[in-house]
């Protein structure tokens, strides 16, 4: 078993994307710049926006920060996102989930124009992703997914790749591009029947579930390439989708949590603004 290194992946990217942003703040006079909107009080979103703002710091870009209490109303939401469309020092627009309950999330996310979407989560950018068009940026999560399993040297062509979980953010995207990578794709979800018989094919399993330890050692194919999505707080710490201290021994590759995927959605966040920057 060889654990896939998220965080020296993320760091390798950031280098890249820390190159690019100096280089954009020599020739433009400005710094590429990412505002990011965080409503509520959630414990988790604070230390995500927290991750994100120390990461534009290493990367030489500019960060905006807008802090709002979870009465704030959805249209006052909206009519900052408008005014950082105009914005001209911002490049990306990052709207932290969840918004506080009676919010619209998706009207919010809407209102961000395409090409300052950062996270990748705008329909016109997700339904290039569907259409095969490499033109909008791409949901951050699931491209770092597939630059995990690129990080190892497996070919994705032809392999059967296996996704648990269906959500617009994680499991929808990632299988796309995992078709778009020439895999064979199979998503399974709540209503699956013999989960464990299909999971047990996949020579690439992606987990996320949101549950912890999920998926254990006879849910998985000796030699897979194993990545854990997951990230499921308790009062034990932090717990990925897969039993990872079983699975390890069945996979040929497998990413920890903490340290697997949580770095790359950040190094890919900072790639999707520099990209809209340089565009
Ligand atoms: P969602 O809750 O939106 O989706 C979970 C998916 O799992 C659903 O499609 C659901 O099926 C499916 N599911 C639930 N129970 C089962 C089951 N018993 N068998 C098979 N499928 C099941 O979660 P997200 O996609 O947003 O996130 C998944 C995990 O990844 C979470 O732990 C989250 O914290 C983490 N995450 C980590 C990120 C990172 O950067 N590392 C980024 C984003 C998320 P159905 O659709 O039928 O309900």
């Amino acid at each position: 078993m060889r654990i896939i290194d998220g965080k020296k992946t993320a760091a390798d990217f950031k280098a890249e994307i820390r190159a690019r942003a100096v280089a954009f703040e020599k020739a433009r006079g400005r710094k590429v710049g990412l505002a990011v909107i965080k409503a509520g009080d959630d414990p988790a979103s604070a230390i995500y926006v927290r991750n994100k703002i120390k990461a534009c710091e290493e990367c030489n870009i500019a960060s905006f920060s807008y802090y709002f209490d979870d009465k704030v109303d959805e249209s006052a939401l909206i009519e900052l996102v408008s005014a950082l469309n105009d914005d001209k020092n911002v490049d990306g627009i990052l709207v932290q989930l969840p918004l506080p309950r009676g919010i619209d999330e998706r009207r919010v996310l809407s209102a961000i124009a395409p090409e300052k979407d950062a996270d990748g989560f705008h329909a016109v950018n997700a339904g290039k992703l569907f259409l095969g068009e490499r033109t909008g940026s791409v949901a951050c999560t699931p491209r770092g997914i597939i630059e995990l399993i690129k990080s190892t040297g497996v070919d994705i062509c032809g392999k059967h790749a296996v996704v648990v979980g269906r959500s617009n953010i994680v499991g929808k995207p990632v299988a796309a591009l995992l078709l778009q990578n020439d895999a064979t794709v199979t998503v399974c979800h709540s209503k699956t029947r013999n989960l464990g018989e299909i999971t047990r094919t996949a020579d690439i399993l992606v987990a996320a579930v949101g549950k912890k330890k999920f998926i254990t050692a006879d849910m998985v194919k000796r030699g897979a390439v194993v990545i854990d999505v997951g990230m499921n707080r308790d009062d034990e710490g932090l717990f990925g989708d897969v039993d990872f201290e079983s699975v390890k021994d069945v996979a040929e590759y497998i990413t920890p949590v903490p340290g697997g995927v949580g770095p790359m959605t950040i190094a890919m966040l900072l790639l999707n603004t520099v990209d809209g920057a340089c565009a």
